[in-house]
């Protein structure tokens, strides 16, 4: 993890990037693959800490009002990517349909798809 000075902060009550140059809704871009990086390994911390981070930019638009609609759930958790497993380590994964993968399965079930014999 590099610990340069991190200056692609959010400023508040706005919640834009902080860092000279940048002025992105935060979480801009470079804060976003800073965060990727930092966090690769635990996807549920970075959720919980973007959580946190979109309760805190939710009481700053209750008690500071400024007429914008923020998406708040897609601009702090919606661009996390799901979690990446480490694929090359275990040949046989025996857990990979759990419930999360049900739903591709329904779909790719659908008679639709198959070809009529
Ligand atoms: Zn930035």
């Amino acid at each position: 993890m590099s610990e340069s000075t991190n200056m692609h902060v959010p400023s508040r009550p706005d919640w834009n990037c902080k860092a000279p140059g940048c002025g992105e809704p935060w979480p801009c871009s470079t804060e976003k693959a800073a965060l990727l990086e930092t966090f690769k390994h635990a996807r549920l911390t970075l959720r919980m800490y973007l959580a946190s981070q979109m309760q805190e930019a939710i009481n700053d638009a209750v008690r500071f009002p400024m007429g914008v609609d923020i998406e708040f759930w897609p601009r702090f958790l919606g661009w996390v990517p799901p979690s990446m497993r480490p694929s090359a380590s275990s040949p046989e994964k025996p857990s990979e349909h759990g419930p999360a993968g049900r739903r591709t399965d329904a779909a790719r079930e659908r008679p639709s798809r198959s070809s009529a014999a």
